[in-house]
């Protein structure tokens, strides 16, 4: 099929020729019921709802959803795809199902989560049942896990190398929008309010900072541990009471384990500065993360597989795996306050803030996030337990 932008009609049309999808819609084409729930910043997404079942219906733009001038390859959908085959053995059921991927229509056909919300909406509107942290732990775990040189032959990560090293057009996002853009002068940034001006001028001219974010872009552009899912902030994560889902994994990439965990935590920090008094429950999230992500990725790293620490026995094992969770560490710690800080000044901004009462409280609430932020980046790599994070967030 080539490609054309799909609206409800020409993708009910679509559906109707695909056996397998109609079947697990079920009943007449006509009587399938189609929505856009399009909430991302990039692509389209129609649920699909039929007799026997639904379907979630994800289709990439040649252009980014919400600034039509700004163009992106559609490749982003088969990158997407290729993640979720990559992971979905390691990681079933905490994420949607892969259905179907048309290679001419850009177009992701996946499990629909009809009673799932946004982790992000549900932490916004106070209704997230806690726990949710801990699962994704343990699904970032399994990705290392599925996708590292430690359980792997290195044949393993020299395919993923090869299949994930041309997702560029997203990988230059992250290094724009996270990387570099929040301390530079750029257009891309918005206008600040009035009061956060001074702050963001000190962004651009911090040195210290600067050569701190320049060894988390060596540390993002140059170590290759694991495939990340590369965006793993609140908005792509989806829950129903126990039943968490890790979604919209278009900017997978090898990369620093870290990096994924830094995002997620960056995301929890986010909303603690906007709901401060919500501090003792995302201080037990937070901890219910690392523990969770810890605890499984020694388990597993400790039986081996691959070529690496191939010569090492359970107690030379045990000391690699320690540091190895040591780097991971300090690489969250300082992705994390990339995150807080890209998310308060850049591009793209969190609606957490909109949970502040006053302009004042959310300006407190942005130079709070500045602030934790600047710490993480610059005395993150010096960290040695997560209590010491913590305590860089005043945790
Ligand atoms: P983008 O890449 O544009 O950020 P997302 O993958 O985040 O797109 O999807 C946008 C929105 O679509 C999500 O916030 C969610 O509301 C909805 N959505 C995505 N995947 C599913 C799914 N499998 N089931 C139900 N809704 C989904
Ligand atoms: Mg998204």
């Amino acid at each position: 099929m080539t490609y054309r932008i799909l609206d409800a009609a020409s993708l009910r049309d679509w559906l109707a020729q695909q056996p397998e999808l109609s079947q697990r819609l079920g009943g007449a084409a006509a009587d399938w019921s189609i929505r856009e729930v399009s909430d991302g910043n990039l692509n389209t997404v129609f649920l699909v709802d039929g007799v026997a079942g639904a379907l979630c219906c994800k289709q990439a733009l040649p252009h980014v959803r919400v600034a039509p001038d700004w163009p992106m390859p559609l490749e982003r959908a088969l990158y997407e795809s290729r993640y979720m085959r990559a992971v979905a053995p390691a990681v079933a059921g905490l994420m949607p199902e892969l259905f179907a991927y048309d290679t001419g229509l850009f177009l992701i056909v996946m499990e629909c989560l009809t009673e799932h919300e946004v982790l992000r909406s549900a932490l916004i509107a106070g209704r997230a049942p806690s726990g949710f942290s801990a699962v994704i732990g343990t699904y970032v775990a399994r990705t290392v896990q599925a996708t590292g040189w430690i359980n792997q032959p290195f044949e393993t990560g020299a395919r993923l190398l090869e299949q994930f090293s041309g997702n560029t057009a997203l990988t230059r996002i992250t290094v724009d929008l996270i990387l570099t853009d929040p301390y530079r002068v750029c257009d891309r940034n918005p206008e600040p309010e009035a009061g956060l001006l001074d702050d963001v001028k000190a962004l651009q001219t911090d040195e210290i900072l600067h050569r701190a974010v320049g060894r988390l872009q060596d540390r993002f552009l140059t170590v290759r541990q694991a495939l990340l899912h590369g965006d793993l902030h609140t908005g792509s994560i989806m829950l129903h009471g126990t039943d968490v889902r890790v979604i919209d994994g278009e900017f997978a990439t090898m990369g620093p384990v870290g990096f994924d965990c830094g995002l997620y935590l960056g995301n929890l920090a986010l909303h603690l500065c906007a709901a401060p008094h919500k501090a003792a429950e995302l201080r037990a999230e937070m901890v219910a993360f690392w523990q969770s992500f810890s605890e499984e990725l020694r388990s597993a790293l400790q039986n081996g597989g691959g070529d690496m620490w191939a010569l090492s026995g359970p107690a030379g094992r045990q000391d690699l795996v320690a540091s190895f969770l040591k780097d991971i560490l300090r690489d969250m710690a300082g992705f994390c306050g990339l995150e807080m800080i890209r998310r308060t000044v850049g591009f793209a901004q969190v609606a957490d803030y909109g949970l502040c009462g006053t302009a004042q409280e959310r300006l407190l609430a942005r130079q709070k996030a500045l602030q934790i932020g600047r710490t993480l980046i610059v005395e993150g790599g010096s960290q040695r337990s997560f209590d010491g994070v913590l305590s860089l967030m005043g945790l």
